[in-house]
C-alpha cells in the first residue's frame, strides 16, 4: 500500500531534503549501503570475496542534469577500478552503470562516451560492466547504448525488468550466447499501460522471462531475493542442464546475506550487488518501498529516539 508513495516521494527533491537531512537516517541506510567512500567499498568488497562470492559495484548516483556531473560520476568508476587494482580486487568483479548518472536525459551520446572509457578502463583492470535498468521511458535508448557498447566489449550486461509488458519480447533479442543479462522484478512505479501491476503477475511474468533466459544460449543473472524463484532457477537450471558456470545469483548488499552464503557455499555464483556513494536517496527509497518491514523499521529508528 505504501510502495507507490515511497516510490513517489524517491522523485521528490523536499522529501530527500528531510530524509537526508536527519543525521540517523544513517544508521539505517548502512544496512543497504557500503559507504559513502572508497575505503568503505574496498572493505566491503574484500569480506564478500573472502567468502567466495563475487561483485558488482554501483557508485550511486541517477538523474543527472549537469555534463560536469556525469563526468564526474564516469572519474568515479576509473578511481575505483584503479583503486580495486592496486589492491588486487578487480579481476572478475562487475560494474553496474546507470547510463542516467552519465547524462543519457542531457544527451545519449555524452552517456555513450562516458560509458565507453568505463567499459575501457574495466576491460583494462580484468572487470566487467553491467548496464541497469531504470524506469520504462529509458528502455529504449538503455538498450540501444547496449547494443552500441556490445560492438566493442561483447561482455557488457543488462538488466531487464519482468514487470514491464514489452521484456518477453526484448529478451528473444537478449538471450543469445555469451549476452549477460540480468532478470530483476523491477523496481519503479509504472503505469498499468506498460507493467504488470499486482505481485502475482510480475512473479508469473518473471518465471516466464526466467525460462527463456535458461532455455537459451547467453548468460543469465538472476537478480531476486524470492525464495521460489531461487528454486525456480535451480530446478531450470538442472532441466536444461546447465553448469553452474554459465549462470548466477545475484543479491543486493545487506539483503538475505546469509542465503547469499548458503547458495555460494553450495557451488552456485553469487554476486552481490555493492552500492557505495553520498547520493543513496533513490536508491534507499526503492529498498523502503520494496517491503514494509523496511519503513517501520525506518519510522521506528526515529521513534525511538
Ligand atoms: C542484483 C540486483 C540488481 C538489481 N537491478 C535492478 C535494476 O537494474 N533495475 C530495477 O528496476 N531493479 C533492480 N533490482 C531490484 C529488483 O527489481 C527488485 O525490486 C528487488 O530485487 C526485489 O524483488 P525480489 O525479486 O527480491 O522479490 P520480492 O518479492 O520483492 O522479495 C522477495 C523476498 O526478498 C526479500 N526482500 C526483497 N526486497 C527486500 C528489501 N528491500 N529489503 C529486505 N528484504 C527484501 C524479502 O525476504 C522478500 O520477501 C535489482 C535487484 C537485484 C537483486
Amino acid at each position: 500500500m505504501f510502495g507507490p508513495l515511497i516510490l513517489a516521494a524517491a522523485r521528490s527533491p523536499r522529501m530527500r531534503g528531510l530524509v537526508t537531512g536527519v543525521p540517523l537516517t544513517r544508521g539505517v541506510v548502512d544496512r543497504f549501503i557500503a559507504g559513502e567512500g572508497l575505503d568503505d567499498v574496498l572493505g566491503a568488497v574484500r569480506e564478500l570475496t573472502d567468502a567466495g562470492l563475487s561483485v558488482t559495484l554501483d557508485h550511486l548516483g541517477e538523474d543527472t542534469v549537469e555534463a560536469g556531473q556525469a563526468a564526474a560520476a564516469r572519474d568515479a568508476y576509473l578511481a575505483l577500478f584503479e583503486l580495486l587494482g592496486s589492491a588486487g580486487l578487480a579481476a572478475g568483479g562487475d560494474a553496474s552503470l546507470k547510463l542516467s548518472a552519465l547524462g543519457q536525459a542531457l544527451d545519449a551520446g555524452l552517456a555513450l562516451g562516458h560509458a565507453q572509457d568505463i567499459c575501457a578502463a574495466a576491460s583494462e583492470a580484468g572487470m566487467t560492466v553491467t548496464l541497469d535498468m531504470e524506469d520504462h521511458t529509458t528502455v529504449d535508448s538503455t538498450l540501444e547504448t547496449l547494443g552500441k557498447l556490445r560492438g566493442d566489449f561483447p561482455w557488457v550486461g543488462v538488466a531487464v525488468q519482468s514487470m514491464l509488458r514489452r521484456t518477453a519480447g526484448d529478451l528473444r533479442d537478449l538471450a543469445h550466447e555469451g549476452s549477460r543479462v540480468r532478470l530483476v522484478k523491477g523496481a519503479y512505479a509504472e503505469p498499468a499501460s506498460v507493467a504488470y501491476q499486482d505481485r502475482a503477475s510480475i512473479d508469473r511474468a518473471y518465471v516466464r522471462d526466467l525460462r527463456l533466459l535458461m532455455e537459451g544460449d547467453g548468460h543469465p543473472m538472476i537478480g531476486s531475493h524470492d525464495p521460489r524463484i531461487i528454486e525456480i532457477a535451480l530446478a531450470l537450471a538442472s532441466v536444461t542442464e546447465r553448469p553452474a558456470d554459465t549462470y548466477e545469483f545475484q543479491m543486493l548488499y545487506g539483503i538475505r546475506a546469509d542465503e547469499q552464503r548458503r547458495l555460494a557455499d553450495a557451488g552456485q555464483r553469487m554476486r552481490v550487488y555493492v552500492p557505495y556513494g553520498a547520493d543513496w536517496y533513490g536508491y534507499f527509497m526503492r529498498r523502503l518501498a520494496e517491503r514494509p518491514a523496511n519503513l517501520a523499521f525506518f519510522l521506528r529508528s526515529f521513534v525511538s529516539r
